[in-house]
């Protein structure tokens, strides 16, 4: 997930300048289709393919894991926010001893007398 992010700022950093060079050298009308259709092109779509395929890889330990129903479990980064640490289909960080259902709120209530 990271790496989509990353590489969306670095594609970000390169389109901005070739749009503001090619801004004083294409007619007005014509520049904000241009740069309507390259920011998508360039950076929207290339985001969305990879997401689409971060999410087919993970789709197993996302849906059918024990931290798919663990409130520590982040779906979006497929990682477990107890450990900081990223689960697989073989190795999951707690090994299961750490496992909370989604809706625990596990507080504890202090009574003052
Ligand atoms: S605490 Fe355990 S079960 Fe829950 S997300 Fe982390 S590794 Fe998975």
């Amino acid at each position: 997930m990271g790496g989509i992010i990353f590489w969306g700022i670095i594609r970000s950093a390169v389109l901005i300048p070739v749009l503001w060079i090619l801004y004083g050298l294409m007619e007005y009308k014509y520049w904000w289709w241009f740069g309507i259709i390259s920011v998508y092109g360039v950076i929207i779509h290339p985001a969305l393919i990879k997401y689409n395929m971060f999410l087919q890889e993970n789709d197993e330990l996302i849906n059918n894991t024990l931290c798919s129903s663990c409130k520590h479990f982040d779906k979006t980064a497929v990682l477990c926010l107890k450990f900081d640490k990223h689960p697989t289909l073989k190795s999951l960080p707690c090994e299961g001893i750490d496992w909370e259902p989604m809706d625990s709120k596990n507080e504890t209530t202090e009574v003052h007398a």
